[in-house]
């Protein structure tokens, strides 16, 4: 990296002025040896940006700089590289300090790294190394969740005070975040929870003249995405080409190659850079806070299809004959009030809580206010997958019949992780990781193993 002398133009750009559409911004690309990264830095160095390509390998960076040069024909002194690990925030502050002492600021970020996360069903993703070894699979849970929304989160953090105003940001997401997409689990909830920090990062950048929109790429014409395919119908026993003819089906554009309509083929690399390019430009000094699909009219409903079980306010429920379990957070106060409406309406519950004293505490409340039998309370920690499987059937031999739906809350309560997120600390984003999204996770694979082995259920559990 070569080093200027702190001025607010980047040195190069005076020995070498360029034109394009990006003319002399300051563009930093995570991810950029990958497919959709190297094709975005191409496209930016076409543009008169300065790239800063990064990526967690030296050799893979550099090679992705070398073929970036030979391809564009750029001058070498436009294209940098840094190294970084997004789920190692003190690699980020290392790399992107580097890159603001040599080039004095940042206008553009495009967060696009991201891993494939483990591609098993649910009621197999691996929580522990032992459990990765054991099916052979790329990534825990808990890696997925720092490789796919930590390195977005961490990056943001980090660059957002040296973007200047006028600054543009691109996190890069998932059309499969609104789509069915079987056995990825630990993909699509941090790319959901992807989602949700883009639109308040818009919100919170937005003051200050940043702009930050999301890219929903549908399957890209890419290596990656055959393999994802193949594993996805290798896990469902399904017909080869399965996922593939059914996300391609649902496609309204069959866009013509060399002039002629067959087949359904895929958006290119190049229709996300072109996303990008026009969303870090001054064009689109107009748009923040939008989400663009790339996915050539793929059809995927914004809204939630979940329902809710339970809520305080609801007190119509029928729950005769339902057996639910509550797994409540560290506020179980609420999680008991929700557990006795259901008990007002009918239903047998449990109660799961995380610490022995909650519990001993629980009980003796319970106790004193009378309950009985149809409210009961017991051990049930999200970090201990094996004692929480055995929690749910202990339930079913005491309710005499199976689970029939469950109320799960989040670990902390509503107040505890507030504030803006580019405010979070290292410890803060971590800790969110780790309790409520891998935590969460975990609860789900137990009930989904233990639902696995209750087909016969009369309706399928809520
Ligand atoms: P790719 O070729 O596998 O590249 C992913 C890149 O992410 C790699 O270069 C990798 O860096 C980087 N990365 C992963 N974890 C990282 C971490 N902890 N810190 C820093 N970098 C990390 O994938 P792609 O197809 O280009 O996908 C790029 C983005 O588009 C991803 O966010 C993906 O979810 C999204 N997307 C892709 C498709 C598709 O069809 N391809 C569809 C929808 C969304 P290293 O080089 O260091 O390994």
């Amino acid at each position: 990296m070569t080093k200027s002398k702190g001025t607010t133009e980047p040195k190069a750009s005076q020995a070498e002025p360029r034109k394009g559409r990006l003319a002399n911004k300051v563009a930093v690309v995570t991810g950029a040896a990958g497919n959709l990264g190297s094709e975005i830095c191409r496209a930016f160095a076409r543009e008169g940006a300065f790239v800063v390509m990064t990526g967690r390998t030296p050799e893979r960076i550099e090679a992705a700089r070398k073929a970036l040069i030979a391809d564009t024909g750029v001058s070498p002194t436009r294209v940098d590289t840094a190294i970084l690990d997004g789920g190692d925030p003190d690699s980020i502050r290392s790399a992107l300090n580097k890159i603001k002492s040599v080039f004095g600021r940042i206008d553009i970020l495009i967060n696009n790294a991201g891993s494939a996360g483990p591609k098993q069903p649910l009621h197999n993703v691996p929580l522990t190394t032992e459990e990765l070894e054991r099916c052979g699979d790329t990534e825990t849970v808990q890696q997925a969740m720092s490789n796919i929304l930590g390195v977005t989160w961490n990056l943001a953090r980090v660059a957002a005070p040296m973007m200047p105003a006028g600054a543009s940001m691109v996190n890069i997401s998932t059309i499969f975040s609104h789509t069915r997409y079987y056995g990825r689990t630990a993909y699509v909830v941090p790319k959901a929870a992807l989602n949700a920090l883009s639109r308040q990062l818009s919100v919170e950048l937005g003051p200050l003249g940043i702009r930050v929109n999301t890219v929903y790429p549908g399957p890209i014409e890419s290596d990656r995405i055959r393999t994802v395919f193949a594993a996805m119908d290798n896990i469902q026993g399904q017909p080869e080409n399965t996922t593939a003819d059914y996300f391609t089906g649902r496609m309204s554009l069959t866009r013509p190659v060399d002039g002629k309509l067959s087949g359904k083929p895929l958006p290119m690399p190049k229709d996300i850079a072109g996303t990008c390019l026009f969303l870090a430009s001054d064009e689109a000094a107009g748009i923040t806070g939008e989400e663009i699909d790339v996915t050539h009219g793929l059809s995927a409903k914004r809204e939630s299809s979940s329902t809710y079980m339970a809520r305080p306010s609801m007190r119509s429920l029928d729950g005769a004959g339902l057996n639910i379990f509550v797994v409540a957070g560290e506020n179980w106060d609420d999680a008991l009030e929700t557990a006795k409406i259901l008990v007002g309406s009918g239903a047998r519950v449990r109660l799961g809580l995380a610490r022995n004293a909650d519990v001993s505490q629980s009980r003796a409340r319970l106790k004193a206010q009378g309950i009985g039998d149809e409210l009961t309370v017991a051990r049930f920690n999200r970090s201990e997958p094996g004692a929480m499987e055995d929690a749910l059937a202990a339930f079913e031999t005491d309710a005499g019949g199976p689970i029939t739906g469950a109320v799960i809350q989040p670990v902390k309560p509503a107040d505890h992780f507030s504030g803006p997120l580019l405010k979070a600390n290292d410890e803060c984003v971590a800790k969110f990781i780790d309790i409520e999204l891998v935590g969460a996770i975990a609860v789900a694979r137990s009930f989904s193993r233990y639902w696995r082995a209750h087909a016969q259920l009369p309706s399928p559990p809520r």
